[in-house]
């Protein structure tokens, strides 16, 4: 019996070799600005927007500072206006009413499934009721709904759909990658997502007014022609003179550590399947204890774990955390009073006026997490589902 976890739910893995190399080649040469290009030279900024479109098979990629600002960016090249209703769903992580709320709009929150993605008979009630023309979908934690569905209820009522990818990066949909089936997707390049940079963002979309207004936004000084997954000189025109310069650029620092770990996502994608298939076993029948449905549909990259305690009342779960946390194994609680560390919900963004959801309510209040970084072993995911299971164990019920 093993009493407690040595391991840390923090630390990711190092800076893969080929990655430091080529971050030392830009050091070296010390053009870090992505417009600081020697004669005929394509900077690291513009080859990982082209490698980031070769990925995904998006039109246009713009690199930028975070994910946050891409999805702040994205919301302003769809042309939302401060006063604007955005739809989005209500469990996301707070950059997303963050965005919202940056460019002056008002969330319209959408009520959650206890499979944790977006419920649709209440989408449908809250598109008529708040007029919204975009539709801020957070695949939070990697979950996705029916992405047929969302965009069939989106279509026929003229809302632009934005997919905040920050979870989701190199998973898909029925084979479609993750912020393929929206007219723009977002994805963080943060030290918690799937590619580490400490902090770095990307923007994709097939419409290229949108890709061009992006462009502008971040920051390009008129030097648009200088991307590498861009639109044309043409499409700029008409909007050079007109759009504001926010400054978001990803540096050529960044996007050099960054693009040897794309080209090895596919294989961190399969060893975190390993690592939450692994929980998933060792968390099968246990008291109290329900996992959140897979969805056959989904490839869903398994960077973090969830599960549910639906029969417990708040102190027993705080009580449970507690003794998790005494053995080693950091589980974060949605359902706390007031936002702690990164984990938060849709209550503690006193900044949104949301009415009551609750639906949501009651799933967050017994919904749990927690990080499964690939320096974990399925050994270490055995020996964290052996401590869960075995401090549910001694529980009421
Ligand atoms: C991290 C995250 C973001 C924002 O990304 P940053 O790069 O940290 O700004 C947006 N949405 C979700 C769901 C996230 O987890």
């Amino acid at each position: 019996m093993v009493h407690r976890f040595e391991g840390s739910f923090t630390q990711q893995e190092p800076i893969p070799a080929a990655a430091v190399d080529a971050a030392t080649a830009v050091l070296n040469h010390g053009r870090l600005h992505r417009y600081n290009l020697a004669a005929d030279e394509v900077g690291e900024a513009s080859l990982l927007e082209r490698d980031f479109a070769a990925f995904t098979g998006a039109r246009y990629v713009l690199a930028m500072t975070s994910g946050g600002h891409a999805l702040a960016t994205a919301l302003r090249a769809h042309d939302v206006k401060p006063g604007d209703a955005v739809l989005s769903n209500a469990f996301t992580l707070a950059p997303v009413p963050g965005a919202i709320a940056g460019v002056g709009a008002r969330v319209a929150f959408v009520e959650t499934t206890e499979s944790l993605t977006i419920d649709f008979a209440h989408l449908e009630e809250m598109a008529e009721m708040s007029g919204a023309r975009v539709l801020m979908l957070s695949h939070m934690r990697g979950h996705q709904p029916d992405m047929d569905r969302v965009m069939r209820i989106a279509r026929d009522r003229g809302i632009a759909v934005i997919e905040d990818c920050a979870h989701t990066m190199g998973g898909s949909w029925r084979g479609v990658v993750s912020g393929r089936h929206g007219a723009s997707a977002c994805y963080s390049t943060q030290t918690y997502k799937h590619i580490n940079s400490g902090e770095g963002g990307l923007l994709a979309t097939d419409d290229p007014k949108v890709a061009a207004r992006a462009t502008l936004l971040s920051g390009s000084y008129m030097l648009y022609e200088r991307h590498g997954a861009g639109p044309g000189a043409d499409v700029f025109e008409a909007m050079r003179d007109f759009t504001p310069n926010l400054s978001g650029r990803m540096d050529n620092l960044r996007a050099a550590i960054l693009r040897p770990q794309l080209a090895a996502l596919p294989g961190r994608v399969s060893r975190w399947a390993d690592l939450h298939d692994a929980m998933e076993d060792g968390l099968r029948d246990v008291p109290h204890l329900s996992l959140i449905d897979r969805n056959p549909d989904l490839v869903r990259v398994g960077s973090s774990f969830q599960f549910r305690l639906p029969g417990l009342v708040a102190h027993e779960i705080e009580a449970f955390v507690d003794r998790c946390a005494g053995r080693g194994v950091e589980l974060k609680w949605f359902g706390a009073a007031r936002a702690h560390g990164f984990t938060s919900t849709y209550r503690h963004w006193a900044y949104a006026e949301t009415p009551d959801l609750p639906q949501t309510d009651r799933v967050m209040a017994g919904l749990l997490d927690m990080r499964l970084p690939l320096m974990f072993s399925k050994e270490d995911c055995e020996i964290i589902a052996r401590i869960i299971r075995a401090e549910l164990s001694g529980m009421r019920g």
